[in-house]
């Protein structure tokens, strides 16, 4: 049985609900769904994932987002 307090995709700060069961991941630019993707006119979808997955990008709600620590000096 899952805790609540293990992490997972709907208490990430990169969740957004879709419906009850899933949402999508905003972690990442939108990835190319392909050109016969059904219900898309631009073709491009962030990832559709269930509330309870999880994965090793996790962040809690107001964490500092990783990737923004580097040295803006050293160019
Ligand atoms: S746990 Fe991973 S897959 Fe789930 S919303 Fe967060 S970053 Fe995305």
């Amino acid at each position: 049985m899952t805790e609540t307090t293990d992490p997972h995709c709907g208490a990430c700060r990169y969740f957004r609900p879709v419906d009850a069961p899933t949402g999508t991941c905003h972690r990442y630019p939108p990835a190319f769904a392909g050109e016969n993707s059904p219900r898309e006119t631009h073709h491009w979808r962030f990832p559709v994932v269930s509330n309870r997955a999880w994965c090793g990008e996790f962040r809690p709600p107001g964490a500092a987002v990783s990737g923004l620590e580097f040295d803006l000096q050293r160019g």
